[in-house]
């Protein structure tokens, strides 16, 4: 990090602005040129706050050189981490297919759904018991009844489960859930990420509609400071001002994260294309990039669900889709976990 001093700062006030710094566990290399004064911040400097420099009045301007990021940063973590989700690794070399419902509508409907998925070699089941819905009025899941259903479905397929929390105060209803899911509203939920960082459970942290990359490593640091070092992330479409799809898939984040971070980054086609003939060519870009893994929406009847039903591919589609995946995957000399 570097700090710039305004011309004529006063040297007292420098020396105790240099000593707060240095109480921070940062060395300063120390530079006064003929037009400016230069504090290079050396060390880890990840704690060090940018608008607590800039508030200074003898503070020109600060600039990050290095990210502000950590625990999720490469640098300080060259190979690749890989999460362990109930005996299943997701993560470089490995290839993860999660597949489901946008929501879980009912016993016959899940059941249909997972074995379908599971038939095409999907390899774990999504399904969304608590919906985060943009009205108050649309279907809002099954909630608990939905939580227990999902457990039936894992009963029946084998398949590791990943569904939404909501709040910290779930925890306790989603300890035997395999895989749980922030979803993209919720990505910046501090309270939240803390909380979760406090767990052991992996963790698929989506990026908010909104949110820059940089954001989105940072909202994994908050869980991976807490000790959970179990986070997976899912990149699904970002707000822009094209009108033609739900939301931009934002390839580039792919190689961007690959070479950021050690963490394990999966793409979400459905929500990212908001319609389902545009999921299987997403998909194809999503490998080709170097993704670990999709998060494909599958219902047994699009035209009748309770929520992103036009997203939704159906089994049969879903199939094709999978074919497809895995001549890629192999191509790419992954496994499909
Ligand atoms: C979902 O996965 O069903 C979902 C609500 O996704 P997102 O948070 O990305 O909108
Ligand atoms: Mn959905």
């Amino acid at each position: 990090m570097i700090v710039i001093l305004k011309p004529r700062a006063e040297e007292a006030r420098v020396n105790a602005l240099m000593e707060q710094i240095k109480q921070q566990g940062v060395d300063i290399h120390f530079s006064r040129g003929t037009q400016e004064t230069i504090l290079g911040l050396v060390g880890d400097t990840t704690h060090v706050d940018e608008d607590w420099l800039r508030a200074s009045d003898i503070v020109a301007d600060v600039r990050r050189v290095s990210e502000p990021y950590k625990l999720a940063n490469r640098r300080f973590h060259p190979q690749d981490s890989h999460i362990d989700a109930a005996g299943r690794l997701i993560g470089e070399g490995t290839f993860t297919v999660i597949a489901g419902p946008c929501s879980v509508e009912s016993e016959a409907q899940l059941l249909e759904v997972a074995t379908a998925v599971k038939a095409s070699g999907a390899t774990c089941l999504r399904g969304g018991a608590f919906k985060p819905r943009t009205s108050p009025y649309s279907f809002q899941g099954l909630e608990n009844e939905g939580l227990k259903l999902l457990r039936e479905a894992r009963r029946v397929t084998g398949l590791p489960i990943v569904t939404e929390i909501m709040s910290e105060t779930q925890l306790d209803d989603f300890a035997d859930v395999d895989i749980i899911q922030v979803g993209a509203r919720n990505m910046q939920n501090f309270r939240l990420l803390k909380e979760l960082g406090h767990s052991k459970k992996p963790i698929l942290l989506k990026r908010g509609l909104s949110s820059t990359i940089e954001e989105l490593l940072m909202s994994a640091e908050y869980i991976l400071a807490g000790g959970n070092e179990n986070v997976i992330l899912c990149e699904r479409g970002i707000r822009t001002f094209e009108k033609m799809i739900r939301n931009n898939l934002d390839i580039s984040a792919v190689p961007v994260i690959k070479q950021k971070s050690h963490l394990p980054v999966i793409i979400d086609p459905s929500h990212a294309a908001g319609i389902a003939w545009m999921v299987e060519p997403l998909s194809r870009t999503a490998i080709a990039a170097g993704a670990d893994g999709l998060m494909i929406e599958v219902h047994n009847n699009p035209k009748a669900a309770l929520c992103d039903g036009a997203q939704s591919l159906n089994p049969q589609q879903f199939d094709h889709l999978m074919q497809d995946v895995r001549r890629r995957v192999a191509f790419e000399e992954k496994t499909l976990l």
